[in-house]
């Protein structure tokens, strides 16, 4: 049978060599201590100018911010060692410092964050807007120590700063400084708005859920006139780091139907539709607004795949929508579709400034490159179609063999969702960005015109 004192040792904290108290495993070398213990270990070593190490011998870097403390530890103490555990913790709560309260109303071991760059000699080793946290207060007694999350110059050491050069974190993870954008058209009154998509940069907070954001002046309506940048007060949810989304897409960004978006058997979304991305939708979709022309003119909104959409930029201007074209060399998209040089077709939008969305005659929608498109005309319409089409016997044959093995080629997916059931290659309109096959071929044709 065990003894008492036995089981009581297998709970002993390495530091202070007594039953640990809110007990924490540290992942280096899976050894417990004290929570208080591990603290008292990383500031002293901290203010000493090293990089605090395991307690337990093991050499590796202690981190900072500490794990929960274990329950399972907990409570086995409580039932194993009940006496030994309630008298360990009455001496503790007597001996007790309250060393939480810090310089500037900050808590040792609160979060805070750089409020403004802070420089060593003429250098900056901390970016304003960086986090961290506070060790504790200086013996000096005018400097905390703190652990910023990174340093410029890439020291782990702490640094002893001015209360004045630290601030509480902004809620909602925001950064000082950080780039956002706002997710939705925000009314400041009757005419002043900032339109969903605009991009400022957080400037501070107001407390509670609210950060102050200096929105880029042209992005800040005044009725239809914009005005200079100006700081707008906005509700965390309000307002989203700025990144690339899914598919490289991004909030607000203008897109269109790559393809014809079906729900059950009907087309809710013509290829070519405009619409604009306005969320995030999960990992793998992005929510987007279509400007249909329904009866019922309510918004369009459905969860989409990357490839269902392209982005959309204004057209080249001697290619509006709409207008006639005829494809010059053969097109091939991913989902192995081919339009054959010749074919007709008629312009939907444009993706970039050398690219198009075009729809061609009894085939798929495609992104060709404006250089791969020839504009028609009615009087030219008759003369080149003969020459495409003598042509069009000698190339036709060859293709699908090498070139064609050497494209990736994807089936359609059969994911389905209840927002947006989309069947690539369902009615023919399937595709993304084309790929011109055969160029020195095409060339050839190119030049005997
Ligand atoms: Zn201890
Ligand atoms: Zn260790």
């Amino acid at each position: 049978m065990t003894s008492e004192e036995e089981v009581a040792e297998l709970f002993c904290c390495g530091i202070c060599e007594d039953l640990m108290l809110a007990p924490i495993t540290l992942v280096c070398c899976g050894r417990s201590f004290c929570k208080e213990c591990l603290r008292l270990w990383i500031k002293t070593n901290a203010q000493q100018g090293g990089i605090p190490r395991c307690p337990g011998g093991c050499t590796k870097k202690v981190p900072f911010r500490l794990p929960q403390h274990s329950i399972a530890l907990r409570k086995a103490m409580e039932q194993l060692v009940p006496e030994r555990l309630a008298n360990r913790i009455k001496e503790a709560a007597e001996e007790e410092i309250d060393e939480t309260d810090c310089l500037g109303g900050f808590k040792a071991w609160g979060d805070i964050a750089a409020s403004r760059d802070i420089l060593y000699g003429s250098s900056i080793i901390v970016r304003q807007g960086s986090p961290g946290i506070v060790l504790g207060n200086c013996d000096d007694g005018c400097h905390l120590t703190v652990k910023f999350d990174e340093r410029e110059d890439g020291s782990e050491l702490c640094v002893n700063v001015v209360p004045e050069a630290l601030m509480l974190p902004l809620p909602g993870g925001f950064r000082l400084h950080q780039k956002v954008v706002a997710l939705y058209e925000l009314l400041l009154n009757s005419d002043m708005k900032v339109p969903l998509g605009s991009v400022g940069h957080i400037i501070g907070s107001l407390g509670g859920d609210r950060v102050t954001v200096l929105f880029e002046p042209a992005k800040l309506l005044f009725g239809d006139h914009s005005i200079p940048e100006y700081p707008v007060s906005v509700n965390i949810r309000e307002v989203a780091a700025q990144r690339l989304l899914v598919g490289g897409f991004s909030i607000a960004q203008r897109v269109q139907a790559s393809m014809s978006l079906v729900v059950g058997n009907r087309v809710v979304v013509h290829a070519g539709c405009r619409g604009t991305v306005l969320a995030e939708f999960s990992d793998t979709r992005l929510t987007v607004v279509f400007e249909t022309e329904t009866e019922e003119s309510s918004p369009s909104c459905f969860n989409v795949l990357p490839l269902e959409i392209l982005p959309w930029c204004d057209l080249p201007a001697h290619l509006p929508a709409g207008s006639p074209v005829r494809a010059l060399q053969h097109l091939m998209s991913p989902c192995a579709i081919l339009v054959h040089a010749g074919t007709k077709g008629t312009i939907l939008g444009g993706v970039d400034p050398a690219l198009v969305f075009v729809a061609f005659e009894n085939g798929p929608a495609v992104a060709a490159a404006v250089s791969t498109l020839e504009q028609l005309s009615d009087e030219k319409e008759s003369e080149a179609e003969e020459k495409l089409l003598e042509k069009s016997e000698t190339v036709a044959p060859d293709i699908g063999s090498s070139d064609l093995s050497s494209i990736d080629v994807e089936p359609p997916s059969d994911e389905e969702t209840p927002n947006s059931a989309t069947e690539a290659g369902n009615n023919g309109f399937a595709c993304a960005v084309s790929t011109p096959i055969n160029s020195a071929r095409v060339t050839a044709v190119l030049s005997a015109d």
